[in-house]
């Protein structure tokens, strides 16, 4: 019998704190895990879960739009109250809140409230009371990152937006990654202006080019685009925020939203003190187990900056509980994880970009299609998807798909099963469509682009 409290100690009751500490217990091992701010992290509170039900809420504005070209005759001009929407969002995340509670409590997972730091070998301090465990899992996740433009205290972050009580009239919003653009998408469905301020010239780095050019020239169409655009100063001007740009020109906004990426939360956990290696950018450096460098101590999800994305943080949560107490071998791959960005068009994505693809294959062939998608042949909607599918040809392998429209991320889900058994150009090809959908496109693909 160990002499310790817990077997297994969590802090940080996020997405792969919470898997992890549910698979510990579920494999026997007495397990503790202290939360200091919301139950379900991130993705729950502030991330995924909200910001999906905004996007339903923005897009239900182009939904009452297209009505009409179905026969719809919408009596009065439908208005939107954003203190209704927020007030039904919070009641759900409270609700999540509380399943994610009870999910710990019914695996018999033991709840401290409380900001936990680690305070010596195999110990760890919640509040004023010191707590013994054999392993320490340390899964706090990440928080937004600002950089140090004067004025910057009058932006707010993605936190700040799921607070926001009142819709703003204008926003500019600062970045062009993820949620930079899908909260352009919102503000925007939702009647704002936006402004979109990005430092490069083609939004969305690090996805397919040709994603990103159709993505940046899609949302011209309902953002005031500003590219390779810097910020100078931040002022308040009454209610307003003055923002001067680096060419010089002065705007003034309702509100000014940074998303210029996030960083792993490592201040004030004691892991300086115990000689926990922090990388460059401060994520916690851990091995192939997930073990940093105080024996012990482990961590998972965005606090590593691997991949930092909700279902990869459950599967290193789950990957490693099991390899610490006996359940089956779980390894964790970072090949293949597939992404979606909920903008407006949805990006979604699994495998190579084609720049990806043709360093690491001798003869890559690329399969594309532009389309609009069915739906608005009657409403006319200015609205197109493209799909993309890269294959090796020595192989016949798809190393890389693509995809900007609507259902992206539904459709890629099981393109990412079909990448990940390893499928060939010629088991797409026999595979039988769905018609009529977007996702046939797919498997109808026959003649790739020329070079
Ligand atoms: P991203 O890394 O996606 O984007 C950050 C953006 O900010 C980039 O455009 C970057 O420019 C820009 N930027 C960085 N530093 C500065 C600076 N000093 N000044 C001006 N611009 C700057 O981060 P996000 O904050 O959008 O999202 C964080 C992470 O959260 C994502 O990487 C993703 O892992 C996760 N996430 C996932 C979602 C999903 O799965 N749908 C949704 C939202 C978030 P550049 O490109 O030039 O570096």
């Amino acid at each position: 019998m160990s002499t310790y409290e817990y077997d297994f100690f969590v802090i940080g009751a996020g997405s792969g704190g919470v898997r992890a500490a549910r698979t510990a217990a579920a494999l026997g091992a007495r397990t503790g895990i202290a939360e200091a701010r919301f139950f379900g992290g991130t993705c729950v509170n502030v991330g995924c879960i909200p910001k999906k039900l905004y996007t339903y809420a923005a897009h239900t504005r182009h939904d009452i739009a297209d009505s009409a070209a179905y026969g719809w005759h919408t009596q009065t001009p439908p208005v939107f109250e954003w203190s209704l929407l927020k007030q039904n969002k919070d009641k759900e995340i409270k609700r999540l809140n509380g399943i994610y509670k009870n999910l710990l409590s019914a695996a018999n997972v033991d709840i401290h409230e409380g900001h936990a730091r680690i305070s010596g070998a195999n110990r760890v301090t919640v509040g004023d009371r010191e707590i013994t465990a054999k392993h320490i899992l340390v899964a706090v996740g990440g928080q937004s990152f600002m950089p140090p433009v004067p004025g910057i205290e009058h932006a707010m972050d993605s936190d700040d937006f799921f607070e926001l009580t009142s819709q703003p009239a204008t926003v500019l919003i600062v970045g062009g990654g993820y949620i930079a653009t899908e909260l352009a998408g919102v503000f925007s469905g939702l009647g704002t202006e936006v402004t979109l301020a990005y430092r490069g010239d083609s939004l969305l780095n690090g996805f397919d080019e040709d994603i990103r050019t159709f993505f940046t020239d899609a949302i011209k169409s309902y953002t005031h685009l500003k590219l390779n655009s810097d910020i100078e100063r931040i002022d308040t001007l009454g209610d307003q925020k003055q923002v001067l740009f680096a060419d010089g020109s002065k705007q003034t906004f309702d509100a000014v939203l940074y998303a210029t990426g996030r960083v792993p939360a490592t201040a004030n956990l004691g892991l300086a003190d115990h000689d926990v290696r922090l990388s460059d950018v401060g994520a916690i450096i851990v091995d192939g187990n997930f073990e940093t460098s105080m024996p012990g101590v482990y961590a998972v999800g965005d606090v590593i900056d691997r991949v930092t994305l909700t279902p990869v943080a459950l599967a290193e949560g789950q990957a490693l509980a099991r390899r610490l107490f006996g359940g089956p071998e779980q390894r964790v791959s970072y090949d293949l994880v597939p992404a979606a960005v909920f903008s407006d068009p949805q990006i979604a994505t699994v495998g190579m970009t084609e720049a990806e693809a043709r360093s690491c294959h001798q003869h890559i062939e690329v399969y594309r299609s532009r389309f609009r998608p069915l739906k608005h042949t009657l409403t006319g909607r200015e609205s197109f998807s493209l799909m993309k599918m890269l294959v090796d040809k020595e192989t016949d392998r798809v190393v890389g798909m693509h995809m900007a429209g609507d259902d992206a991320a539904e459709i890629m889900q099981g393109m990412a099963v079909a990448m990940q058994v390893g499928a060939t150009k010629a088991q797409f090809d026999l595979t039988i469509g769905i018609h009529p959908t977007a996702a046939e496109e797919f498997v109808t693909m026959r003649t790739p682009v020329d070079d």
